[in-house]
């Protein structure tokens, strides 16, 4: 038998800037505008401004079979003042050149990126509309590996996009953690630190185990004695007790989180004492077996900081600090405001885009 040959148009962007389907989802409505650059012949094209749109992509496509795909995740916002700034892109960037480097894939030339992030970012400035104060647009670059060949090798052509879809910034609900003891996201010598997209994939079913136990999320913990805290999803994970912000120590096997960067460098601005170093969460057990005040949360550029209020481990359940006097709040409004331009930028995080 012969099956009929289908041909199908795929949907493209049809919502309007500003209507209020745009945000009620995370992720769901890219904006009216995509940036693209090709990689052949050993180096980038010039990047190109276009309508968003569906990829033309071989089935051959390397991307699709062995794993090469590289990404970033930052945010856009409009001031107070109505200027729009990109939040540490110098950062975004030096991050994707060392994923792209561990996943053996060209590096972008830094103008390539930031002229693609501004040129898509003002074009699109109609989506960061004024009257929704808290409003941001989600960028996401990447890379995929598009040279179509079936055989397993390193792909000679590549290209880079940067897509986007408009945020509110919303209260992230207190999420329930199970610490992880025996699934592992990343080991030390791994691809952990970089931002590729099989590290996600791989993470999928220990995360759908949790959820039927009835946790949002996992913990992560050390590949070798399966005890020390990594981080969760795509946030850091930091605690708060007596006055010091703790949280894991880059050791290649964590992301090199730009929240988390901002925290740190806020908290001890503030006067906290900030303590990058291993965390049993047999340390933590403790802490709240001893009845402590223990805020705990997760750190990323969608949620900023998204509180934790309950964590399993060794089969129980244990509450942390969560009202709203939490320092976590405290930190996190502090970034808003910075970013927003209602707070001094005393480190120049926020990179301006002229209209
Ligand atoms: C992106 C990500 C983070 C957070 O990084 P930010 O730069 O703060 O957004 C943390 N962990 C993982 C695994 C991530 O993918």
């Amino acid at each position: 038998m012969n099956y009929p040959e289908a041909v199908e148009n795929m949907q493209t962007n049809t919502t309007q800037a500003g209507s209020g389907e745009a945000t009620s989802e995370f992720g769901k409505v890219p904006t009216s505008h995509m940036f693209q650059s090709v990689y052949s012949n050993g180096h980038w094209q010039a990047g190109k401004l276009m309508p968003f749109q569906a990829l033309a992509l071989s089935p051959f496509s390397l991307c699709l079979h062995y794993g090469q795909t590289v990404f970033e995740g930052m945010k856009a916002f409009r001031t107070v003042n109505g200027t729009i700034s990109l939040f540490r892109p110098d950062l975004h960037y030096k991050r994707m050149q060392e994923s792209l480097q561990r996943m053996c894939m060209p590096g972008l030339p830094p103008s390539l990126f930031m002229e693609g992030l501004e040129s898509l970012v003002r074009r699109d400035a109609e989506w960061l509309t004024n009257d929704v104060e808290e409003t941001a647009l989600y960028i996401r670059p990447f890379v995929i590996a598009t040279e179509t060949r079936l055989g397993v090798k390193i792909a000679d052509q590549y290209h880079f996009l940067i897509v986007a879809t408009p945020i509110t910034q919303y209260y992230s609900k207190p999420l329930s953690l199970k610490v992880e003891t025996s699934y592992v996201r990343a080991a030390p010598g791994g691809a952990g630190f970089a931002k590729n997209g099989g590290n996600y994939g791989a993470a999928f079913y220990p995360y759908s185990q949790a959820l039927t136990q009835g946790y949002d999320q996992v913990i992560w913990t050390d590949a070798i004695q399966h005890e020390f805290i990594e981080e969760s999803g795509t946030m850091n994970i930091m605690f708060i007790i007596e006055n010091r912000l703790i949280t894991p120590p880059l050791s290649g096997t964590i992301l090199d989180g730009v929240t988390r960067r901002s925290l740190l460098q806020l908290a001890a601005s503030v006067g906290m004492t900030v303590e990058e170093r291993r965390i049993s969460y047999k340390e933590v057990k403790k802490w709240l077996e001893e009845n402590k005040k223990v805020e705990a949360f997760g750190a990323g550029t969608a949620a900023v900081i998204a509180p934790i209020e309950r964590i399993g481990m060794d089969g129980q359940d244990y509450m942390t600090y969560t009202a709203a006097d939490a320092i976590m709040f405290r930190l996190q409004r502090d970034l808003e405001n910075i970013r927003r331009g209602r707070q001094s930028d005393n480190w120049n995080w926020n990179h301006f885009i002229a209209p």
